[in-house]
Order: C-alpha cells, then sequence, then structure tokens
C-alpha cells in the first residue's frame, strides 16, 4: 500500500501490477447456480434476483463474445482507456461441466495479453471442483486468473437465514484449493446482512484476514425488487444501512483487514430494480468519506488485524 495512503486500493494494485489501471467488462455466460436449479434449493440467495448478481445480458439476447467485444470497444472510446479484466460474473461459473468452462474462457482468447490483461471468475465456495482449478490454472500461464468467492458473511446461522446454503468451512476450503492452484482469490462480503449486525461485519473481516485471500469485494447490502428481500424490506422486517453508517462499519471492516489485502471494491453500484439504499443511485464518494474516515481516526487498513 502506498505510504499516503489509508487503504489498499485496487487501482494501485492495478498500476503496481499492470502499469495502469484496468477496467472491468462484466459477462454473462449463461451458466446456473445450484441455490436456484433446485441441487441445493431453490430461489436463489434471499438478496439475488433473477439474473444472478450479473448482467442479465444473456437472457437480452446478446451472446458471450459479443459481450465481451462491446465491452472492449467501450473501454477503447474512453478518455483514460487502458486494458480489461475479462469479468465472468453472473451466477456460479465453474458450476459447468469442464468443456463448458474451456469454451466459455476461450471467448477471451482472442484479446488475451492485449485487450484483456486480466481474467476473473465469480462462483461460489461449493461449486468450485478441482477439475475447474486445473482448467483455469492452464489460463493463470497466460492471464492472471483470480477466482472470485462469495462469502458474504462469516456466521453460518446469517448464511442460512439467507439461503446460501454453503458454509464458512466451504469457504475457507475453497480458499486453500484456490491458493495450492496457484490463483488468486478475491473474497465478497456484504455489510448490513439481516441478522449479521455490525458485529457480524467485524466477524467476517476477521475470517478474511486469516484466510489466504489475496482481494476483498465489500458491499452495502442492496435490496432489489424480484427478491425476498424486497418483500421483507416492504414489511419492515430489514433495513439498509445509511451512507454514514456504511462508511463507519467499512473502515472498522478495513481497520481488521490484513494491510496486503487489496480491496476491489468498498460498495456496490445501483443494479436494475434497486429499491433501497437509495444512496446506491448516485455516485455516493466511499472512497472518499473512508479516507476522511480514517483519517479521522489516525487509523488505516490493518490497524486492528489480528492475524
Ligand atoms: S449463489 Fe450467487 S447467483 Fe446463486 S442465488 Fe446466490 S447470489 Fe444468486
Amino acid at each position: 500500500m502506498p505510504t499516503a495512503q489509508r487503504f489498499h486500493s485496487f487501482r494501485d494494485w492495478c498500476v503496481e501490477h499492470f502499469g495502469h489501471p484496468l477496467h472491468r467488462v462484466a459477462l454473462d455466460a449463461g451458466s446456473q447456480c445450484p441455490n436456484r436449479d433446485g441441487t441445493k434449493g431453490f430461489g436463489g440467495c434471499s438478496y439475488c434476483d433473477v439474473d444472478g448478481s450479473g448482467t442479465g445480458a444473456l437472457r437480452a439476447g446478446a451472446q458471450l463474445d459479443e459481450q465481451l467485444r462491446l465491452g472492449l470497444e467501450r473501454i477503447a472510446r474512453r478518455k483514460h482507456a487502458g486494458r480489461a479484466i475479462a469479468y465472468f460474473q453472473s451466477y456460479s461459473n465453474t458450476y459447468v461441466a469442464r468443456e463448458r468452462l474451456e469454451e466459455v474462457l476461450a471467448v477471451t482468447a482472442p484479446y488475451l495479453g492485449r485487450e484483456v490483461a486480466a481474467i476473473s471468475v465469480a462462483t461460489r465456495p461449493d461449486t468450485l471442483p478441482d477439475e475447474a482449478l486445473e482448467v483455469l490454472a492452464r489460463w493463470n500461464t497466460r492471464v492472471p486468473v483470480w477466482i472470485e468467492l462469495g462469502l458474504e458473511s462469516a456466521d453460518d446461522r446469517v448464511l442460512l437465514a439467507l439461503n446460501r446454503l454453503h458454509t464458512l468451512a466451504e469457504f475457507e476450503d475453497a480458499t486453500q484449493r484456490v491458493r495450492r492452484a496457484g490463483l488468486l482469490c478475491v473474497a465478497h462480503a456484504i455489510l448490513g446482512l439481516p441478522g449479521d449486525g455490525r458485529e457480524g461485519a467485524l466477524r467476517t473481516a476477521r475470517a478474511l484476514a486469516r484466510a489466504p485471500v489475496e482481494g476483498v469485494k465489500a458491499h452495502q447490502l442492496m435490496v432489489l425488487e424480484r427478491t425476498r428481500l424486497a418483500h421483507e424490506w416492504r414489511a419492515g422486517e430489514v433495513r439498509t444501512l445509511e451512507l454514514d453508517e456504511y462508511v463507519q462499519w467499512l473502515a472498522d471492516f478495513v481497520e481488521l483487514l490484513r494491510p496486503d489485502q487489496v480491496l476491489h471494491r468498498l460498495h456496490g453500484d445501483a443494479p436494475d430494480g434497486l429499491i433501497a439504499p437509495t444512496w446506491s443511485r448516485i455516485n455516493p464518494g466511499v472512497r472518499e468519506a473512508l479516507e476522511a474516515e480514517l483519517e479521522r481516526r489516525g487509523s488505516r487498513q490493518g490497524a486492528r488485524c489480528e492475524v
């Protein structure tokens, strides 16, 4: 982390490793999820809509190669054009046969090492078989590949109530196997989950600091239409965090992470169908607010890390 900064940002890490920032191209490969197809459950996690926390591009008719091509063209038109991360975002991208995973990754081949500088594959801890890791390890010899694993909360009771249907132990096992495969691991956490509270956010940060996880994505709980959480929110059974409150919780969370862990995200952007919190719709300045809060505390990332 640059000494002048109070947390290790993804942008800085990209500049350190690639010489410039990277832009994500979110891709929908049409994968599935064991929480939706009945293998583990139906209906999905309580906060997830039918697009599987992704773009829904495939259902809208955009084939995978076209999604990537259009995304790369958008980046090329930017004032500060740079290279891209091909980000397989929607659903559980390793919950497919080996052949399908190869086919999906192959869309990046024409651009590898040029427009596409890295590949990021989002999945669940319990849908990451060793054969998928073998495939990804081979691609990792061409460009850096990282696995994005959803943990969300380190409390199994909270995970069960959300209908996530995996455990902290499964997450820890998956991170070890990702490490052994030589891949980077980025973990997701949601702050403000029902039943988790501020203590839960701290528990999650401690679990991530203990794990072989190089990157962390933190999000505020968001309520989307077409989710179970929307019903609970409308019934007054759950609430979302105000912006100031979120920044406080995030500062606590960041203080407990390891100083080397890269913060790939500090908050979630408003997807279609957002109901709450409405501050997610604007650029809320979380980065600046976090920096200011850590400065006010005389603190920084890792200041209260226990490992
Ligand atoms: S595991 Fe991911 S894709 Fe599946 S229901 Fe939960 S959030 Fe959605």
